[in-house]
């Protein structure tokens, strides 16, 4: 089996004492030697300039370090401006994404750009090779896809217009993964699909962001989950439990890799990794 790897996903902090913090964060898991990290960028551009403050910083520490950058709301020319800068800076590796935009932020149907394959092709027309490109996947489905067959037709499409690998939503249900990986590989798209994870230590959170995104949490999680009330160690313990079962069972299933989606914490993603490592995994 081919090298498996795993990368770590931050968002850019909007305070002194967040950058402070994040900068130790990044220390803790560089320790584990991630292939590298990532950085989120914000709806319509709002983070261009953070996002790019933390990757530099990322790089500045000596570790790999890859922006998002989203589509939605956009302009041509200010992607171009956003690729240049990119280019300049060295960065070889970008995550592209359409984005997602809050309520109240306008009519987007006069977007330049409306989906995340019209950002690849023209990554590709800009830059060409330049920069290896990463893209979401939606094991579970995307949850404003007509259909699970047009959600992954749309995945072909990114495969098809340049992207190198992807990168999945975070889910709690392996068999969605690998059901979603054969079914994309017949479809002909065959990239790495990477395995998007998210720790779980708050089951509040977890529920809004799972509600938000369309990633299902399964009944007996939740309730188990639910049932620990406010008693955040049963929470962490049963949730490391869970996640590092369902790492093992991507890894040994033969998933290429895992993306963490830390939300700029270390320790949970430090206690799976290390369970994982223990059992052999990453070494
Ligand atoms: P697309 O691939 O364009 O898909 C969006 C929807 O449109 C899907 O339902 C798809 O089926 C449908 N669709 C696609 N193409 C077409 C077409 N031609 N015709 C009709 N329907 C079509 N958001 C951010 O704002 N910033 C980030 O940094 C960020 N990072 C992320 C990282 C990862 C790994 C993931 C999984 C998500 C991330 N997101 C981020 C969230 C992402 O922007 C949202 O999930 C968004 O709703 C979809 O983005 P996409 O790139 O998958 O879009």
């Amino acid at each position: 089996m081919t090298q498996q790897n795993f990368s770590i996903e931050f968002f850019p902090p909007k305070t002194d004492a967040g950058v402070e913090k994040l900068r130790v964060t990044c220390a803790k898991l560089a320790e584990l030697n991630p292939q590298f990290f990532s950085v989120t960028f914000g709806a319509g551009g709002s983070t261009q300039q953070g996002t790019l403050d933390t990757v530099l910083q990322i790089r500045g520490a000596g570790h790999d370090a890859a922006p998002h950058i989203s589509c939605l709301g956009s302009s041509r020319a200010n992607l171009r401006d956003i690729l240049q800068s990119y280019k300049s800076h060295g960065i070889k590796r970008l995550v592209a994404l359409r984005g997602d935009l809050p309520s109240g932020y306008g009519d987007f149907s006069s977007s330049e750009f409306h989906y995340a394959n019209e950002l690849v092709e023209f990554i590709r027309t800009e830059t060409g090779d330049w920069f290896h490109i990463e893209v979401a996947a939606y094991p579970e489905t995307h949850p404003q896809a007509k259909s699970p067959q047009d959600d992954i037709n749309s995945f072909v499409r990114k495969v098809r217009s340049g992207a190198d690998s992807a990168i999945t939503q975070y889910f709690y249900n392996a068999d969605a993964y690998f059901r979603f990986v054969e079914d994309a590989q017949k479809a002909g798209a065959d990239v790495p699909v990477v395995a998007g994870i998210m720790p779980i230590t708050n089951y509040s959170q977890l529920s809004r962001f799972s509600e938000m995104c369309g990633a299902e949490i399964p009944r007996w999680i939740r309730l188990k989950l639910a049932s620990f009330g406010d008693d955040t160690d049963s929470i962490r313990a049963f949730g490391l439990d869970v996640v590092t079962d369902l790492c093992e069972r991507l890894l040994k299933g033969g998933a290429p890799g895992l993306h963490f989606y830390t939300l700029n914490q270390a320790t949970a993603t430090h206690a799976i990794w290390s369970r994982l490592n223990q059992g052999g995994y990453f070494k």
